[in-house]
């Protein structure tokens, strides 16, 4: 963050002026784009319509018709708000279905529905440890989980991104009761977590003190068997010291999140859980869509295939143009442009030829790897993707 000489004490005004201007300088200012569409490929922007290689909706769930009637049943028969906290009065049968269908889902004992990722990241590791532990973090995990660690009073610590021999080695001779926390899939690069050989570390721990946290906001509906995630994908289940964040608004195409694990960790999080504990329940109708989510991404099979397909398609064009995408099997692929403005440049440039891909720059990634995240859904089809390409090697040019 910009900081303001100290030289004269500034107004609140002149503080944020200054560090505006800053931003702009940096080519870092942001800027909220309106969608006048639906969610899909097919978006419109300022009147434009436009190929959309940004959103999470991975397997195109967010307006399939299922959903939205799902939705729309479930206002007629369940109204529009939850009307309290899931403590109070809020948790209403849409609620407990959908905790024991994602439960049965990812082979958990229990889960909790939370209002969003973020939310259920910002609840966990406070309701676990105290200021005598550790958190023990992916440097490129999720907003959500870094600043989770600043809520909760443990000490927190990061070790470089994937690299399982540098969190061994911060957790040599470590003794406190220690959570490890990890997304599954990175957000902004698409790497999948080692999560295997992080299990194996955090069974090393002294009499049980060390668990797993996985974040799996961009898995869970993706990889895995019938999508049930990342931890799937390595065979693993959120059992014994492994506990999984689900979001349900991405490859489901819905709202919200939970929290699946073994029992004592659901009923502790119940207890303590702050982000869960004082806020209304989700909408009945929104739990409903995720319901129908679920089940689709557990049924429909072919998404996934899809999915998968053009995935192999866009990495085979990107290399036939001498494009360099990051080294990612999911469907988060991603080019580095280096600094804010380039990436910038570019992203407008796509733009202008009928492509909507955001660039995404620091704080979101690191300093000097601003970059293009185009992400892939099953509803892209092989045009889509080729003269995607196809613009993007006129752009890179
Ligand atoms: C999107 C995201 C979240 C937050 O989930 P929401 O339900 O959108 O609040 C958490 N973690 C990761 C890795 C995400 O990408």
């Amino acid at each position: 963050m910009a900081t303001a000489p100290r030289s004269k004490i500034m107004s609140f005004r002149e503080t944020l002026q200054s560090q505006h201007a800053a931003r702009k300088n940096d080519g870092l200012w942001r800027s909220v784009r309106t969608l006048e569409s639906q969610q899909g490929v097919d978006v419109k922007v300022e009147g434009r319509s436009l190929i959309n290689f940004s959103s999470n909706d991975y397997l195109g769930l967010a307006s399939a018709p299922e959903m939205k009637l799902a939705a729309t049943e479930a206002v007629e028969k369940w109204g529009v708000g939850a009307a309290a906290s899931h403590l109070v009065c809020g948790h209403q049968s849409p609620h407990a279905l959908l905790e024991q269908d994602v439960a049965d889902f990812v082979g958990a004992a229990a889960a909790i529905v939370f209002s969003t990722g973020y939310m259920a990241n910002l609840a966990v590791p406070a309701a676990f440890l105290d200021r005598h532990d550790l958190l023990l973090q992916d440097k490129l995990n999720h907003a959500s989980l870094i600043d989770a660690g600043q809520l909760c009073r443990a000490n927190s610590r990061r070790y470089r991104h994937l690299d399982v021999n540098h969190a061994a080695e911060l957790l040599a001779n470590e003794t406190r009761k220690t959570m490890l926390s990890t997304d599954g899939v990175f957000s902004m690069n698409g790497s999948v977590a080692p999560l295997a050989d992080l299990n194996q570390l955090i069974n090393r721990g002294v009499s049980d003190n060390r668990m797993l946290l996985v974040d799996d906001a961009h898995g869970f509906g993706v990889l895995g068997k019938n999508g049930a995630g990342s931890l799937s994908h390595f065979e693993m289940k959120p059992t014994g010291n492994v506990l999984l964040v689900g979001t349900l608004s991405k490859a489901i195409g819905a709202f919200g999140a939970f929290v699946a694990g073994d029992r004592i960790w659901i009923e502790h999080l119940i207890q303590y859980a702050r982000p869960f504990i004082y806020t209304t329940a989700l909408p009945p109708s929104i739990v409903a869509a995720a319901r129908c989510g679920v089940r689709l991404v557990r049924e429909q099979s072919w998404r996934r295939e899809k999915l998968t397909q053009n995935i192999a398609t866009l990495q085979k064009l990107a290399e036939e143009f001498g494009i360099e995408l990051l080294p990612s099997e999911t469907p988060i692929q991603s080019v580095v442009f280096g600094s804010p403005q380039k990436a910038t440049l570019a992203s407008h440039g796509l733009q202008a030829a009928g492509f909507l891909v955001i660039a995404i720059r620091p704080p979101t990634v690191p300093e000097g790897t601003s970059r293009l995240r185009i992400t892939l859904s099953a509803e892209h089809d092989e045009t889509h993707i080729a003269s995607l390409v196809r613009a993007l090697a006129e752009c890179i040019a």
